[in-house]
């Protein structure tokens, strides 16, 4: 479906949880522990209705994030059910990996071959601490068992912050030469803001390649640029195995281009992450609203798709005024 921007939207990002085994510093409150009850939440078989019409308006894509997606019960069902949905092409997943040895077998037999692994560090003890208690083994046997599950590629988000991490830039490039996996470098962005200070952690992308490029020949893939990954500059390295990627939503954002709504685990669809816009699904599916009703729901938020977002993201003043990311779904 277009919206207003001629913009063909046909991807929808569904946060099935707002809960999660980690407490990263930038994402959540320390103390955020999720006071929403099972009753708050889309129930799967309104996840699944929702994704069922929005199927059939035109969308072809599905990611399932959280929260931690991996922290609900009875994900691979959810997913075996959103697999037989027609016309449904793609069902993506993006996790923290931290449970991801034990499910990545039935996730992939389930039918997502596409799956994005958060990982901001390599060393252990800094991982402890940006994530609240994690434990970085945890998602390296994660990644390994996608690995051995036949994921590929397999997609590495790294969340850049500036003093914390970017020293290990060159460590993650490293890693992307051994083995096959897409390491893709996020800029911090302005979003719930209670334990960072955005403007200052804030490194431009632009920054981190020139570092890159120092030590590594790197070379950007044109045909990429078209095709999956979606706002990410792939770029290959010279005799390496993987690749490393930049997404650049503050510096250089890609809002010609989206194409996404998301669906909040307690049922709003958010026109966009980095504007309040919302259009309240539960109360209608509670009541089991028409499909008619549901429709027009989805519409209505496909046109509050505001042409870009406006935040001047390094503007000191930068009120907190949005959800938590693990409550919107990243
Ligand atoms: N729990 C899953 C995970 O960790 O991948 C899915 C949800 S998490 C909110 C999705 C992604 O959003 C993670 O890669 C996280 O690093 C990213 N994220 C959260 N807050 C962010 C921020 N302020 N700026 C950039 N990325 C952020």
């Amino acid at each position: 479906m277009l919206d207003k921007y001629e913009r063909n939207i046909n991807y929808l990002r569904v946060s099935i949880t707002d809960r999660c085994n980690l407490r990263c510093t930038y994402c959540r409150p320390k103390e955020g522990i999720s006071l929403k009850g099972h009753e708050d939440i889309l129930r799967y078989e309104q996840i699944l209705r929702v994704v069922g019409q929005a199927v059939k308006m035109g969308f072809i894509k599905v990611r399932i994030t959280g929260g931690e997606p991996l922290v609900r019960r009875g994900f691979v069902e959810f997913v075996q059910r959103l697999k037989k949905i027609e016309g449904l092409e793609d069902i993506s997943l993006t996790t923290n990996g931290i449970l991801l040895e034990r499910f990545a077998k039935d996730i992939f037999a389930a039918g997502v071959r596409r799956i994005n692994i958060s990982l901001d560090s390599l060393d252990a003890d800094r991982f402890r601490e940006i994530t609240g208690g994690g434990n970085l083994d945890d998602v390296l046997r994660g990644i390994d068992a996608a690995d051995k599950a036949g994921f590929a590629p397999i997609k590495i988000n790294t969340v850049v912050i500036r003093g914390f991490n970017d020293d290990e830039a060159l460590e993650f490039a490293r890693l992307a030469m051994k083995k096959p996996y897409q390491i893709r470098f996020i800029e911090l962005m302005p979003v719930s803001m209670v334990n960072i200070n955005q403007p200052r952690e804030f490194m431009p992308n632009a920054e981190l390649l020139k570092r890159i490029q120092k030590h590594f020949r790197l070379e950007e893939s044109e045909k990429k640029k078209q095709s999956a990954d979606g706002p990410a500059r792939i770029f290959s390295l010279a005799g390496g195995a993987g690749e490393i990627g930049f997404i650049n939503p503050v510096s250089d954002h890609f809002c010609s281009t989206c194409n996404r709504l998301r669906l909040t685990a307690d049922g709003k669809l958010r026109a966009c992450l980095l504007n309040e816009s919302e259009v309240d699904l539960k109360k209608a599916l509670a009541r089991n609203c028409s499909d008619e009703e549901l429709a027009g729901l989805i519409d209505r938020a496909i046109m509050l798709k505001p042409e870009k977002h406006d935040l001047d993201c390094t503007d000191r003043n930068l009120k907190k005024c949005y959800r938590d990311m693990s409550d919107i779904g990243g």
